[in-house]
């Protein structure tokens, strides 16, 4: 008990729950997570309960900055709507799937704020685009309730790895007023693999995959920048992600974090054989 009467004035001035307590945020997470197959929305798979345990572990944002690979396009935008319109980008799944909304709200105010951080990269806000799959996915997950404002950015395919890096780092500063920067994509993502493992049954996991995997897993442990930007530039990255979308969700994250950031793996394995469904939480 004498801890308890000489604490309040013991308590480290980083204290997070000094934050929590005073109702100010502390400096959000960053996380990559890995969609995977858009049925992670309504199936009860090992993957969709770990997105659930990670959302229940995360500090209630503001709002959220969601990087989606469905999102691929020439140019950095930012979603401005006030109330960004669920969009199923996707075709041939169960009608279920296509019933699903996420009726989150926008911030628009913070739209034009992550174009602003973006300006040298010529980002802007727009209202031609909502929420699409590889957000909602993963979002009816980590925060089942939809009541907080989410904004989308979209990927620049034309830049260089190096590009989507610096646009995370320069998003850094958000994470001090409240947001939660979330990449999503898929850690591996070659669904010509995935859709002959379905048909096919043999579900075992190629070395490519399972090399990818570990080696990214490794340079985001060691913060290898370099490594991460190169990733896909050999046999295994080509195996592991045919088109870029899916991985560069992850530099975006990755260049948010910080030197002091603790780093994990909140979801790992694989499904199909060779998606990787890894997520990781720097925070
Ligand atoms: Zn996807």
């Amino acid at each position: 008990m004498a801890r308890a009467t000489s604490g309040a004035k013991t308590v480290p001035a980083e204290s997070r729950s000094a934050d929590e307590a005073s109702g100010t945020p502390g400096r959000m997470p960053v996380l990559f997570v890995s969609h995977g197959s858009p049925m992670i929305a309504i199936d009860d798979s090992r993957f969709a309960r770990g997105l659930d345990a990670l959302g229940r572990s995360l500090p209630r944002p503001r709002a959220i900055l969601c990087i989606s690979a469905h999102w691929y396009v020439a140019g950095t935008f930012a979603t401005a709507a006030a109330h960004p319109e669920t969009i199923h980008d996707f075709g041939g799944f169960p009608d279920e799937l296509y019933r699903i909304q996420y009726p989150a709200d926008g911030d628009p105010a913070l739209a034009r704020r992550a174009a602003g951080l973006l300006a040298a990269q010529g980002a802007t806000a727009t209202e031609d685009w909502g929420l699409d799959h590889g957000t909602w996915t993963a979002l009816v997950h980590l925060f089942p309730r939809a009541d907080v404002p989410v904004v989308q950015l979209s990927i620049d395919g034309r830049l260089p790895p190096e590009a989507h890096l610096a646009m995370g780092r320069a998003l850094a500063p958000l994470r001090d007023e409240g947001i939660l920067i979330l990449g999503s994509g898929t850690m591996t993502h070659n669904l010509r693999h995935a859709f002959g493992a379905m048909r096919s049954g043999d579900t075992s996991t190629p070395a490519w995959a399972a090399t990818f995997d570990a080696e990214v897993a490794r340079a985001v442990e060691r913060r290898d920048e370099p490594f991460l930007c190169r990733a896909l530039a050999d046999e295994v990255g080509r195996l592991a992600h045919p088109t870029p979308d899916h991985y560069l969700p992850l530099l975006y994250a990755a260049g948010a974090s910080l030197a002091e950031d603790r780093i994990s793996f909140p979801v790992t394995g694989f499904d199909l054989g060779s998606l990787s469904m890894r997520a990781v939480r720097w925070d």
